[in-house]
C-alpha cells in the first residue's frame, strides 16, 4: 500500500508538476456469490478486496479539469462548464463522468454547481483492468470520494455508490447494477456485503475465513470481457422480458415457488435466464445464512451451484473459467465460481490454507495441459472500503 501510495504521489507530481493536496483510494471487489441479480433488483454478497486504486487530487484555481491514469497515455482535459456525458470517451470516461454525475447531484441538491472549482486528478492502481475485480468501481470511488471531499458536498457513500452507477451507465455506456460500487464504498476487514438491490440497504457479514483457516484465491484467466456490449446487455434484456412476461417490476418479486409458472410461461431460454436468478438470490440468502449458523467452510456448495448454474442457465461462462473452477474443486477447494460478468475474467475459490499453494499449482498445471495462457492466481482479503489516504 504504502508502494501504491508513493507511486501515486509521483505520478501526480510527473503529470501536473506539484505535490498532489491529498490521497484517496477505493479497491477492487470481488463476488463471493449474487451473479447478474444487481440490476435485477436481487441480492448480491461481494467483498472489497487489498487492490486498490489511488487518486491523486488537488484543487485549482479555474473551472478545468485535468486527468492523467498511469495506466494510459496523455492527460485528458476539459471544462466544467459545458461538461458533457455524450462527449466523454475512452478511460477518461470513468473520473470525469464522475465528475459530471457529482455535479448533477449538487445541482439537484440546490448546491452553488457554478461554484465547483476545477481539478487536477492522477489515478495509479493495482487493481487489474477486465479481470472481473471492478477496477472501474474502484476509479468511481476512489474519484467519487475525494470530489466529495474537495468540493465539500457532505454526500453519504450510498449516494456515492449511485453516482459511481450513474456515471458507468450514463457516461461509459456500461448497463451495470450498483454491486461494484456499494462494495468498493463499504467493504470492511473480513466482512462481506450483503446488498439488497432494491431496498438498496446493505449489512455487513462476518466472513471468519482466516479464523477457520479458509482463503480466497482468484484466479484471472486473463481472457478479456466487456460489460459495455454483447452478452452483458443481452442477459439483461432477456430478464427484463422475462419479467414482463410474468407480470412483474423486476425478477426479484419472484421465488423458487414461482418456476413452474416460469417454466409454462417462457421460452426455455428466457426460462434459463429467469432461473438463474431466482436461484442465485435464494443462494445468497442460503450463504448469508450458513456462514452464521455453520460457518465458512460450509458455504462451499452453493458456490459450486452458483457456478452450474452461470454455466448452465445463464450461459455466461468460458471453457477457461469452467476449467479454473473443476480443476480447483478436483484439487479439493471447498468451493469455486466464475465470478464478475462472465464472457471471460476471473474465478474464485474458497480453500483451506493448507491446500492454497496445491491448488494453485494445479490450476495452473491444468491451463497448461488444456493449452490455455497461463493464468494469474492470487490470493485476496477482504478489506477495508474507499478512504482517504493522505
Ligand atoms: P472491470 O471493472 O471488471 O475491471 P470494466 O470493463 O468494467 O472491467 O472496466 C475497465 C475499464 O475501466 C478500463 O478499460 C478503463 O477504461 C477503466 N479503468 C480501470 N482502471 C483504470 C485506471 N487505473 N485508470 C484509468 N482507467 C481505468
Ligand atoms: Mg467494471
Amino acid at each position: 500500500m504504502t508502494d501504491l501510495l508513493q507511486r501515486g504521489r509521483e505520478y501526480f507530481s510527473s503529470q501536473f508538476g506539484a505535490a498532489p493536496g491529498g490521497l484517496w483510494s477505493a479497491p477492487g471487489r470481488v463476488n463471493l456469490i449474487g451473479e447478474h441479480t444487481d440490476y435485477n433488483d436481487g441480492f448480491a454478497f461481494p467483498l472489497a478486496i487489498e487492490k486498490r486504486t489511488l487518486v491523486a487530487a488537488s484543487v485549482r484555481a479555474d473551472r478545468r479539469l485535468r486527468v492523467a491514469s498511469s495506466s494510459f497515455p496523455g492527460v485528458v482535459e476539459v471544462s466544467l462548464d459545458g461538461l458533457d456525458p455524450d462527449a466523454l470517451h475512452g478511460w477518461a470516461a470513468y473520473p470525469l463522468g464522475v465528475a459530471w454525475a457529482m455535479s448533477e447531484a449538487a445541482r439537484e441538491s440546490g448546491g452553488p454547481v457554478d461554484g465547483l472549482a476545477g481539478m487536477d486528478l492522477a489515478l495509479s492502481s493495482d487493481v487489474p483492468a477486465g479481470a472481473g475485480l471492478s477496477s472501474s468501481a474502484a476509479v468511481e470511488c476512489a474519484v467519487a470520494l475525494a470530489l466529495n471531499e474537495l468540493w465539500g458536498l457532505g454526500l453519504g457513500r450510498q449516494q456515492l455508490a449511485r453516482i459511481g452507477r450513474l456515471a458507468e451507465n450514463r457516461v461509459v455506456g456500461a448497463p451495470t447494477g450498483i454491486m461494484d460500487q456499494s462494495a468498493s464504498l463499504l467493504g470492511e476487514p473480513d466482512h462481506g456485503i450483503l446488498l439488497d438491490c432494491q431496498s438498496l440497504q446493505t449489512e455487513s457479514i462476518a466472513l471468519g475465513f482466516a479464523g477457520a483457516g479458509l482463503g480466497l484465491l482468484v484466479i484471472d484467466t486473463r481472457t478479456s470481457h466487456s460489460h459495455a456490449d454483447g452478452g452483458y446487455a443481452s442477459r439483461r434484456r432477456s430478464c427484463e422480458e422475462g419479467a414482463r412476461a410474468m407480470g412483474v417490476g423486476s425478477l426479484r418479486a419472484l421465488g423458487p415457488a414461482d418456476l413452474p409458472r416460469a417454466a409454462a410461461l417462457l421460452d426455455t431460454q428466457t426460462f434459463r435466464r429467469v432461473r438463474h436468478v431466482i436461484s442465485e438470490n435464494q443462494r445468497v440468502l442460503d450463504t448469508v445464512a450458513t456462514l452464521r449458523t455453520r460457518g465458512p467452510a460450509a458455504i462451499g456448495p452453493f458456490l459450486n451451484a452458483s457456478h452450474v448454474s452461470m454455466r448452465d442457465d445463464f450461459e455466461i461462462s468460458t471453457a477457461e473459467l469452467d476449467l479454473a473452477v473443476s480443476s480447483a474443486q478436483v484439487l479439493g477447494a471447498v468451493g469455486a465460481r466464475m465470478t464478475g460478468g462472465g464472457f471471460g475474467g476471473a474465478a474464485i475459490a474458497l480453500v483451506r490454507d493448507s491446500d492454497a499453494r496445491r491448488v494453485a499449482e494445479g490450476v495452473a498445471q491444468a491451463f497448461d495441459r488444456a493449452g490455455f495462457a497461463a493464468p494469474r492466481i492470487f490470493p485476496v482479503t477482504a478489506s477495508e472500503g474507499a478512504r482517504r489516504e493522505s
